[in-house]
C-alpha cells in the first residue's frame, strides 16, 4: 500500500468516526487524535522529509486536503450536535402547561361563626347597634345589676366559673345589659353576642361553653308588642318565611313579665316531629318587658321609660339546620367533621 492510499484510508476513518460522533466532547477528541500536536495527520506531515523529493509537495498537499476536510467535516458537525444538545436541553427543561395546577383547599368560617354572622346581618338590619362585651364578668353585672337576689338559687344552681370572689365567666351574654344602659341614654338598642360558660354535666345537648345572642331595646312607650314584633321579623329572616312564633309566661329575674319563646319547628314545619318531639315548636329564646329595678339601678327613669330584653342560644340552630345530634362536635375542632357544614 503507498503512502497515498494510507492517507486515504486515514482520511476516511476519521470522517467516518466523525459522522458517527454523538456530542462535542467526541469531536474534540476526534479533532485531538488527528489534528493536534501528536495527532494522525500531524505525523503523516512529519514524513514528508523521508519521502523521495519529487512526491513531497503532493504529499504535503494530500495531507493538507485531508486536514481540511476533516476540520470542516468536524465544524459541520459540532453545529449539527449542538442544535441536537440544544432541542434535547429544551425538551428535557420543559413544563407542561396543560398539568392542572396543585389543589388547595380553601377554609371557611366555622359553623357557629356563620351562624352568629348571619343573625348579626339580622339585627343591625333591624336598627340595632352589636357590642363587643367582656367574657371575664364581675359578680355584679352578672348577677346582681339583674335583680337577682343575693340568696336567688340561680347563683348557686348555675354553678359558675369563678375566677375570684368578684369575678367569673359570665354565665349569660345579659351580663352586658347594666353596662350598655349606664353608659347610654334612651333611645337604646343594643345587641351582643358570644361564648357563656356554666360548669355543667357535658353531655350531647350540654356543654360547660355555649354561644348567646342578647338584644335590649329601651325607649318610650316600648311594649311587649314591639317585643313580638322584633322577636317574630327575627324569626322569618332567620327560619323562613312561615315560621311562627309562641309566648309563654315564663320567670327570669331581670324581665317583668317574662316569656319563654317558641318558633315553628323548621324540621317538620310544625306538624310534630322527634327534633320538637312531637310538639311542631322549638325553644328559642327567653324573652320580657326589663324589670323596673333593673333600669333604676341603670339611671333610667322606669316611669317614664320601658324597655324589651331577649337572649337565646345559638348552639341548637345549627343542630337542627343540620341534623347534628352531639353538642360537642362544635368544639372538638375535627375537621372531618367541619368541612361538610
Ligand atoms: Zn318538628
Amino acid at each position: 500500500m503507498s503512502e497515498q492510499d494510507n492517507l486515504e484510508e486515514l482520511g476516511k476513518s476519521a470522517l467516518a468516526r466523525v459522522a458517527q460522533a454523538a456530542t462535542s466532547a467526541q469531536l474534540d477528541e476526534i479533532d485531538t487524535e488527528y489534528l493536534g500536536r501528536k495527532g494522525e495527520l500531524t505525523l503523516q506531515l512529519r514524513k514528508i522529509g523521508s519521502l523521495p523529493a519529487d512526491q513531497r509537495k503532493d504529499f504535503g498537499q494530500a495531507v493538507n486536503d485531508i486536514k481540511v476536510r476533516i476540520t470542516d467535516a468536524i465544524e459541520a458537525r459540532k453545529k449539527t450536535i449542538s442544535g441536537g444538545e440544544i432541542d434535547a436541553k429544551l425538551a428535557a427543561e420543559a413544563v407542561d402547561i396543560t398539568m392542572p395546577g396543585r389543589f388547595y383547599r380553601i377554609g371557611r368560617p366555622h359553623v357557629l361563626v356563620q351562624t352568629l354572622a348571619k343573625i348579626k346581618d339580622i339585627f343591625i338590619r333591624l336598627g340595632y347597634e352589636i357590642v363587643e362585651s367582656p367574657e371575664v364578668e364581675s359578680y355584679h353585672y352578672n348577677f346582681e345589676a339583674l335583680n337577682y337576689p343575693l340568696d336567688h338559687p340561680a347563683i348557686d344552681e348555675q354553678m359558675s366559673f369563678y375566677i375570684n370572689d368578684e369575678r367569673l365567666l359570665r354565665t349569660h351574654t345579659t351580663a352586658y345589659q347594666h353596662r350598655q344602659m349606664e353608659k347610654r341614654k334612651p333611645p337604646i338598642m343594643v345587641c351582643t353576642m358570644g361564648k357563656c360558660y356554666r360548669v355543667d354535666a357535658v353531655d350531647a345537648t350540654h356543654n360547660h361553653t355555649f354561644h348567646q345572642v342578647d338584644c335590649f331595646c329601651v325607649d318610650r312607650g316600648i311594649t311587649m308588642a314591639d317585643l313580638k314584633g322584633t322577636l317574630y321579623q327575627f324569626a322569618v329572616e332567620m327560619f323562613g318565611a312561615d315560621t311562627n312564633i309562641r309566648f309563654r309566661p315564663d320567670f327570669f329575674p331581670f324581665v317583668e313579665p317574662g316569656a319563654e319563646v317558641a318558633v315553628t319547628c323548621s324540621i317538620c314545619a310544625g306538624k310534630g316531629c322527634n327534633v320538637c318531639k312531637g310538639s311542631g315548636w322549638l325553644e328559642l329564646a327567653g324573652a320580657g318587658m326589663i324589670h323596673p329595678n333593673v333600669l333604676r339601678g341603670a339611671g333610667i327613669d322606669p316611669e317614664e321609660y320601658t324597655g324589651f330584653a331577649f337572649g337565646f342560644g345559638i348552639d341548637r340552630m345549627p343542630m337542627v339546620q343540620h341534623g347534628i345530634d352531639d353538642m360537642r362536635l362544635f368544639m372538638d375542632n375535627d375537621l372531618r367533621f367541619l368541612r361538610q357544614l
